[in-house]
């Protein structure tokens, strides 16, 4: 495009003349003005590429002063036209810095030249302003990076010598800018100084471009981890380096550390067995506790599902429990649970679990905890709970025993003795006497023969009560002090001793007897023989005087236990009795002539209990009872043992 040119020139002929030769040579014309003033106006409106200025316009240098104001305001170049000019108008115009003069009369070819010159050197003038501000603008931005960054930035000479620093690098180690400018590196090297960088400089040199640790030692003795990047600048021979504080990273480096460490030693040491899996249940890592667990070796579960260890059919659920689990996020507190393992073994487990992120995953924390001692330990203990229940019982009864029972046998012996000692006073009386009259011999007869019998009788019966008694006392302390033996029992065999036992009577009560496949059960072969023998030798004693004895006994496998059922056809409970007869002594109507103490039955429901069983009644008077024994079932583990 053609340069625009504004001419200025209070000679209208000259003024017109410039313009044509200008469009001769090609240039365009931005106008053409006679003043200063003028001048000033056309070019804020036009803005020319140059302009064409007459020094000599008007009074009092207007040309020039024109040419100062045109130059500062708009940059715009300005070639003087001139016919003749003194030396102190020459001068004033070179104050202008103009980029070039024209002496009137012109050749159309010095004036093409003036101009060209004049717009090349503009130009130049221009790129070199540019590059000027350009440069300006960076050392600006460089400044404000410097006062702003949070790294420390330190200049040095290439011995290390520090030429400047920036606030940021004052701040972090307490320093004023002007107690480091002109110190050596190793005034806040806080090595020894054989190997700080300021004792090698070639090895500050050699650093360059690379990024390595140092310490620094603050103004108040501070040692700052600091991260150093190092950059020489060999044209300049300066060294920038830019220094970032590290220490807070060091030390939560050294607190995950720690922290990876006890988590290490609580992972291999604990004896909790721990298991890590991903999104998909894969195992990611396990500990030692778990492979001794679960009796499997790590390579073998490392990668692999987690429910490989399982017992096949419940892998599809598990897997799926899982899924869900994992999706929700959902972790349960802390549970007991029992696992079937592939290997058939079942674990008592208590597990707790925890969702974790390492390493931008997700993956589930699971520790189990085995419990199956504990779980021994405790059935251990409720089994000694019952037993100490059972002999407490057994105190009881033997206490009351003692004092009511044995004390009213006890009672008419004494009394009776008393009777006897006071016959036989009255006896030797009547014989001392002299004469032995008819009448005393009578009353003498009267006492041997039927007083002293009589009173003889009762204490018999009293001493044989009191056998009887005690009889059933040792047979109460046997059952408290016998070893409590379970293990599994062929129950028809024991039943079947227990009838045989009873053959005479049963076949006085002209007895009919049933007995069916009776289930096992665990228990105390010598104990759960007497339960049964005591429940038979009741439906003998306690049958139906007109009708013969039916005796039915049978069992069944219920919710874990064996219920056994022995029934009868004879005189039955009354209902309001029925609880009553479990306790000691009790003795239900009607009982009639039936002999008995009132404590079989109490023997009954201590042996049952004994075994963690129990004992009830359903009866109908005047049809019969059912008296039913709850043991446990006989278990593969309780038969391991017996
Ligand atoms: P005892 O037979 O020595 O009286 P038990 O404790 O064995 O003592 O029985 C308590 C009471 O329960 C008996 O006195 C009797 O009244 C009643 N009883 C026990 N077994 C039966 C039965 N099979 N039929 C009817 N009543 C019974």
């Amino acid at each position: 495009m053609a340069a625009r040119i504004l001419i200025v020139d209070d000679e209208a002929i000259i003024a017109e003349t410039t313009g044509l030769i200008l469009r001769q040579l090609g240039y365009a014309i931005a106008g053409q003005v006679a003043s200063g003033e003028a001048a000033l106006a056309a070019v804020a409106r036009e803005m020319p590429d140059l302009v064409l200025m007459d020094i000599n316009l008007g009074n009092d240098h207007e040309g020039i002063a024109a040419a100062e104001t045109i130059r500062r305001q708009h940059g715009v170049p300005v070639v003087y036209v001139t016919a003749y000019t003194d030396d102190d108008t020459l001068a004033r115009a070179k104050i202008t810095h103009p980029f070039g003069y024209v002496t009137k009369p012109y050749a159309a070819r010095d004036l093409h030249v003036a101009i060209e010159i004049a717009l090349h050197n503009h130009q130049q003038d221009q790129r070199l302003r540019q590059s000027e501000q350009a440069l300006a603008d960076r050392a600006e931005h460089f400044a404000a990076l410097l006062a702003t960054t949070r790294d420390g930035v330190l200049e040095t000479d290439e011995q290390g010598r520090m030429l400047d620093v920036n606030q940021a690098y004052c701040e972090l180690t307490g320093y004023a800018r002007a107690e480091l400018v002109g110190q050596p590196l190793s005034f806040v090297e806080a090595r020894a100084p054989s190997a700080q960088l300021a004792a090698q400089p070639s090895e500050l040199l050699r650093l360059s471009g690379t990024r390595f640790e140092r310490q620094h030692r603050a103004k108040d003795g501070r040692v700052i981890d600091l991260e150093i990047s190092v950059t020489h600048l060999a044209a300049r021979g300066r060294v920038v380096a830019f220094l970032r504080d590290i220490t807070r990273r060091k030390e939560v480096q050294a607190a995950r550390e720690a922290a990876e460490a006890v988590f290490r030693a609580v992972w291999e040491q604990s004896s909790m067995g721990m298991r890590l899996t991903d999104a998909a249940g894969d195992i990611r890592a396990v500990n030692d506790a778990y492979c001794r667990l679960v009796r499997w070796p790590r390579e073998a579960l490392v990668g692999q599902p987690f429910t490989c260890i399982y017992r096949a059919d419940d892998v599809a659920e598990m897997q799926r429990r899982y899924q869900e689990r994992f999706a929700q996020r959902a972790v349960q507190e802390r549970f007991s649970r029992q696992l079937q393992l592939r290997d058939g073994r079942a674990l008592d487990l208590e597990v707790t679990s925890s969702f974790m992120e390492l390493e931008h995953t997700v993956m589930l924390l699971v520790m189990f905890q085995d419990v199956s001692l504990r779980k021994q330990a405790e059935a251990a203990r409720e089994e000694m709970a019952r037993t100490l229940k059972f002999k407490n019982q057994e105190l009881e009864r033997l206490v009351y025993l003692t004092s009511h029972d044995l004390r009213s046998p006890m009672l008419n012996i004494q009394g009776f003795a008393h009777r006897i000692a006071g016959d036989c006073a009255k006896l030797r009386g009547l014989v001392e006497a002299d004469p032995f009259s008819p009448k005393d011999r009578a009353a003498a007869l009267e006492i041997v023969s039927r007083q002293l019998p009589r009173s003889f009788g009762f204490i018999q019966a009293g001493v044989e009560k009191m056998d009887r008694l005690i009889a059933s006392l040792l047979r109460l302390s046997r059952l408290g002090r016998a070893a409590f033996e379970p293990k599994p029992l062929d129950l028809n065999a024991v039943v079947n001793e227990a009838l045989n036992a009873l053959a005479f009577s049963l076949q006085a009560a002209e007895g009919e007897v049933e007995v069916g496949a009776l289930p096992a059960c665990a228990g105390d072969a010598a104990l759960v023989s007497q339960l049964f023998t005591n429940l038979i030798d009741n439906a003998i004693k306690y049958r139906c005087p007109g009708r013969g004895l039916r005796l039915a006994i049978t069992g069944e496998v219920r919710e874990g236990q064996v219920v056994y059922c022995v029934a009868d056809n004879g005189v039955g409970i009354p209902p309001e009795q029925q609880e009553r007869i479990w306790e000691v002594f009790f003795r239900a109507d009607p009982v009639g002539a039936v002999a008995g103490d009132g404590l079989g039955l109490n023997l009954v429901r201590g042996i049952a209990e004994r075994h963690g069983g129990k004992v009830w009644v359903e009866s109908v008077p005047g049809e019969g009872s059912r008296f039913f024994v709850a043991l446990p079932v006989a278990s593969t583990a309780t038969a391991g043992t017996g």
